[in-house]
């Protein structure tokens, strides 16, 4: 799927001068590094702070914590209070949100976006008496929202939003950068990530000065003094190190974007024809651009798992997200609502099968795995 070793090797002279300065000061705990990505990473969403923290999942974490005590005045949510968000994302969504304190509202997504359907949220809101509190839209695959009607929503309904960004760094709705529309943005840095550290690594965007301080509070123990502490805290950080790797990097965020938008319209352009199968589709203005986190596609009539069976043998790794909808996992039985069933989440899993879209990958490569999905369906039209 990905080629880190390779992305590595283009990239070693600033990634191995970044780590040699790390090993130079032995500042690992909260170095100049941590505060040089922050400060950086403002200014790229343009943004008023950025909180780097130790993974994504604990971006989630820490940002629904830091709004439970900022409005409620209490360390975390109630099991009353509700919080929606999709059932088609990596179960760190929808576990935050339980780790919070809180219950999980579930609505299903739009078959074409694979993001969270905001009219049915819309719907629902109209007829429920729910003490619903905020919404986590996932920005999946690298493609946002329809943060038009999101915001509108949020301030009618006075509901919070914070954006899990996990899979759409630099990605923007009508030119303006995600994670800067919610109360927060929640980052993932996981190595797999459009930008991957070489563990785990996170951050927080937010322009609320409070919800900033009660972060940087919750990081360090839960306290502006880790030996006298007012808050439930974690050990949290952005570790030095990843903050080096990550600043050095960085430099390539775009380029690395472009490659990966590349390759998926070579995938769209070539993959159009075939009728079994269905492409990732961005509905939205050229603005709104997807950055193809990853490229998914859907394979229809239960071909899914033989097409990805015999790209395997042809040498092509390709992956399925999501093989479960959040709502099928024990952990949010008796802590989920399911207003309505959640038919697409469940027939996208027997779906979705998500190609190589490796930035670094050739033109002849892209092909190849075009030339063998055309293959695949060659074969099985002609056994019939
Ligand atoms: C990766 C991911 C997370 C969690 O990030 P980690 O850094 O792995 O903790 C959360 N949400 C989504 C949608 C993700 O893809």
């Amino acid at each position: 799927m990905l080629n880190l070793k390779l992305q590595y090797s283009y990239m070693k002279s600033d990634i191995d001068s970044a780590i040699k300065n790390c090993l130079k000061h032995q500042k690992w705990i909260l170095g100049d590094e941590v505060y040089k990505l922050e400060q950086k990473i403002s200014e790229y969403l343009k943004v008023k702070h950025c909180i780097g923290v130790s993974s994504g999942t604990d971006a989630l974490v820490l940002s629904l914590r830091a709004i439970a005590i900022k409005s409620k005045k209490k360390e975390y949510f109630n099991k009353s209070d509700l919080i929606i968000t999709s059932p088609f994302t990596f179960t760190a969504t929808g576990d935050s949100i339980l780790r919070a304190g809180a219950n999980v509202i579930f609505i299903d997504i739009e078959p074409t976006t694979y993001n969270i359907d905001i009219n049915k949220v819309i719907k629902f809101l109209k007829k429920t008496k729910n003490n619903i509190v905020g919404i986590i839209p996932v920005h999946l695959f690298g493609l946002s929202c329809n943060m038009d009607l999101l915001t509108n929503l949020s301030s009618e309904k006075n509901l919070f939003i914070v954006e899990d960004v996990a899979q759409a760094f630099g990605a923007n709705w009508n030119g303006k950068r995600l994670g800067t529309f919610g109360i927060t943005g929640a980052f993932s840095f996981f190595p797999t990530k459009i930008l991957g550290a070489f563990g785990d690594a996170g951050m927080i965007t937010t322009n609320d000065d409070e919800i900033a301080e009660i972060i940087r509070m919750l990081i360090k123990h839960g306290g502006k003094d880790k030996y006298n502490v007012e808050h439930i805290g974690y050990n949290a950080r952005l570790d030095t190190l990843q903050a080096a790797i990550l600043h050095a990097k960085f430099k390539y965020l775009e380029e690395f974007n472009e490659k990966r938008i590349k390759i998926s319209n070579i995938y769209i352009e070539k993959l159009r024809e075939l009728e079994e199968i269905i492409l990732p589709y961005n509905p939205y203005k050229k603005n709104t651009s997807h950055l193809y986190h990853q490229f998914t596609i859907r394979v229809k009539n239960n071909k899914r798992d033989l097409l990805q069976k015999f790209l395997k043998e042809k040498g092509i790794d390709t992956m399925i997200y999501y093989p479960m909808p959040l709502h099928k996992m024990k952990v949010f039985k008796n802590r989920c609502v399911i207003p309505e069933p959640l038919r697409i989440s469940e027939k996208l899993v027997n779906e979705v099968l998500s190609l190589p879209v490796e930035p670094l990958m050739e033109v002849e490569d892209v092909n190849y795995i075009i030339n063998c999905i055309k293959n695949f369906f060659i074969k099985t039209y002609d056994k019939r």
